[in-house]
């Protein structure tokens, strides 16, 4: 709640921004719009190809878009996209549901018993504290990262982040 202060906590996304920036499909980085042309909105995402044949298509992702500025940034950044990433165009990307966790009632109150995803038209939705807005990703194509060209060095990049992070 505090935009241009401390440092990024990477694997941490703030669920306010998180739902703002997924709910308007704007950059997870600097909340712009997110890039977007004839084959759809831009995300960058771990690689996990080898996961299924047409992977990310039907994935549910809580990871919101990005504009093209950011991609380079990202990638030397963020420790878990510098272990492989990957940028993908999507045509469609509908809500589907909510990332949580998921609580029952019991003689003491409401207990916390697990972390969820579900989607919106599951009963047990009423029981889930969110923290992340899911959209599914489909009609996928993925990109070249060296589409995305450097830009920049490398002194004050953590400023640059924090900078972008401003709009939010
Ligand atoms: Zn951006």
């Amino acid at each position: 709640m505090r935009p241009g202060t401390g440092r990024p906590e990477f694997g941490r996304v703030h669920p306010l921004r998180q739902r703002r920036a997924m709910r308007r499909l704007l950059c997870q980085v600097c909340a712009a719009p997110a890039d977007r042309d004839d084959s759809g909105v831009l995300w960058l995402l771990r690689d996990f190809r080898g996961d299924w044949a047409r992977w990310p298509d039907g994935m549910g992702c809580v990871e919101p878009p990005v504009c093209a500025p950011c991609v380079p940034v990202s990638l030397r950044l963020c420790p878990a996209l510098r272990r492989g990433a990957v940028a993908v165009r999507v045509q469609d990307c509908p809500i589907a549901g909510v990332r949580g966790v998921v609580y029952r009632e019991d003689f003491s109150g409401l207990v916390a018993v697990e972390e969820a995803v579900l989607p919106y038209d599951d009963p047990d939705v009423r029981w889930l504290v969110a923290s992340a807005l899911v959209r599914e990703l489909r009609g996928c194509t993925v990109l070249p990262l060296d589409a995305f060209a450097e830009r920049g060095g490398a002194d004050g990049e953590e400023l640059d982040l924090a900078v972008r992070a401003d709009r939010f």
